[in-house]
């Protein structure tokens, strides 16, 4: 498999830190619920919370994905939902990576239905460019280039997750 590492572990790690200190201090108080998005998002997530310094819970969901294509197919299903009620909790929504959108804007509205106290979210990586919506995201890792990327716990095929940094997925070598 050809790749090129496009985030080093070290940035990798550097950016998580900023990342947790900011949410640290804005959630100060707040006691927020981390609901991370399986399983793309499951590395980011330990890694942010052991630097996150204020009580927080935290949650999971699956949604699908690709499957084993690199293009989106528009269609999002849940395939877990929480265990814990949101309402009146500051929700924090831990992504992966946005990349036209459409996954997040769909947890967005269903969650939102379940009246946190507010709903907000993190993402590792964002494609700007294939959304083209700044609004979408509250904390962003990385703007990155409108390539498939893996490593860091994103797959290609369920492949790849335990790449410690961010690799574009250039092409599969039998
Ligand atoms: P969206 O709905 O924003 O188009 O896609 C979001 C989901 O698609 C992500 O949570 C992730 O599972 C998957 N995805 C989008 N872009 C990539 C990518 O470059 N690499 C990998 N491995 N997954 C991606």
């Amino acid at each position: 498999m050809k790749r090129r590492v496009l985030i080093e572990e070290k940035t990798l790690q550097n950016r998580v830190k900023e990342l947790a200190k900011q949410i640290s201090e804005d959630y100060k108080d707040k006691n927020p619920l981390l609901v991370g998005v399986l399983k793309g998002a499951f590395v980011f997530m330990a890694d942010i919370i052991r630097e996150i310094t204020i009580p927080h819970t935290l949650d999971f969901m699956a949604v699908s994905s690709y499957g084993a294509s690199t293009t989106t197919s528009g269609v999002v299903r849940i395939l877990k939902d929480l265990d814990a009620p949101l309402f009146n909790r500051h929700v924090l929504i831990v992504e992966d990576i946005v990349d036209s959108g459409l996954t997040l804007r769909y947890i967005m509205r269903l969650l939102a239905a379940r009246s946190p106290a507010s709903l907000k979210v993190c993402a590792l990586l964002d494609k700007t460019e294939a959304h083209q919506s700044m609004d979408l995201v509250d904390y962003r890792g990385f703007e990155i280039p409108n390539q498939f990327v893996i490593g860091y716990g994103l797959d290609y095929d369920q492949y790849y997750r335990n790449l410690p940094y961010i690799a574009v997925f250039e092409e599969k070598v039998p």
